[in-house]
């Protein structure tokens, strides 16, 4: 049982709730009616390698509940493999989310299930046949310093999406092929805003790419960088932008596309995703792709 793509992350429900002004400490505020979609940087990355019709899996754990089964359903439709997807004794991940007029989101996330994620679940034969790994910081660092260490052993290509930021080792940078950071990440990592992004290979991956928004990327390797444009688009919602060009980038790489490539199929992919609603719901099939 194995995936040409293996996502190493988590699955949240999100419950978005719309709000004129969000509530002060002992305040009690009214806001709209909820949403219900599922999320968590881990099934949205997966979900959106698996309606590109990548072969991919994801590796993570949700509860015994309504939200469990919503996510398992979403994966399942979205042709993601979810034969390592454990239920475990706790309450699936949830993101509450309250969205203000301006479009401002602010996100407490409960991990619950995500927490259960422990560095044996990475065993030598989760890994086995995989050409990509692709993981992120919503499930504890321990487990996706485990999952690195193992993939770049075992010759398996090795990517790390450093959402939310958050500091990892010096080893498990050095153990990347591709650090993937939004602007405020790279600034986290480099200390400054604005930072030359080639400074991130200093840090000891291969190569990195950085998301600038409606602007696309940059991919830098280190014989150079090349900017990747996004195509102009009106945009609705962006969440889970992030985590659909982190799926598409990890779906082309797994079929042999270069990093450029690959950013330039990935930057195609997050721009169909704003242009809707939701963050799964969101993600495009090849066919929208034009
Ligand atoms: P971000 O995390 O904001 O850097 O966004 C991730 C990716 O989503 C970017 O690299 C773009 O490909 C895409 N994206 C985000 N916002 C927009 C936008 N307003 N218009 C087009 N693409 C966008």
């Amino acid at each position: 049982m194995s995936s040409a793509v293996l996502v190493v992350g988590s699955a949240n429900a999100d419950l978005v709730v719309p709000v004129e002004r969000r509530p002060g400490g002992g305040e009690t505020v009214l806001g709209g009616d909820t949403t219900l979609s599922p999320g968590g940087k881990g099934a949205n990355t997966a979900a959106a390698a698996g309606r590109l019709g990548a072969d991919v899996a994801l590796l993570g754990a949700v509860g015994d509940d309504s939200y469990g089964r919503l996510l398992r359903d979403s994966l399942a439709a979205a042709g993601v493999a979810t034969g390592h997807l454990r239920t475990v004794g706790r309450p699936t991940g949830i993101a509450y989310i309250t969205v203000t007029p301006d479009g401002e989101n602010s996100i407490l996330v409960s991990p619950g299930a995500n927490s259960a994620l422990e560095p044996g679940d990475i065993t030598d034969d989760v890994l086995d046949g995989v050409r990509v790994m692709v993981t992120s910081l919503e499930v504890p660092l321990p487990t996706v310093e485990h999952a690195v260490a193992r993939a770049s052993a075992k010759g398996v290509r090795v990517l790390l999406n450093l959402s939310p930021a958050a500091e990892v080792s010096r080893e498990t940078l050095g153990a990347l092929d591709v650090l993937l950071v939004n602007e405020h990440e790279a600034a986290y990592l480099l200390g400054t805003a604005g930072a030359d992004p080639r400074k991130l290979l200093e840090l000891g991956p291969r190569a990195a790419v950085v998301t600038l928004g409606a602007k696309g990327a940059v991919v830098v390797e280190a014989d150079g960088s090349t900017e990747v444009a996004s195509p102009k688009v009106e945009a609705v919602d962006t969440t889970g932008a992030g985590d659909a060009f982190a799926g598409a980038l990890a779906a082309s790489l797994a079929e042999g596309a270069t990093l450029v490539d690959a950013a330039k199929r990935a930057v195609k992919v997050a721009a169909v995703s704003v242009t809707r609603h939701g963050a799964q719901p969101s993600y495009p099939t090849p066919d929208e792709l034009e």
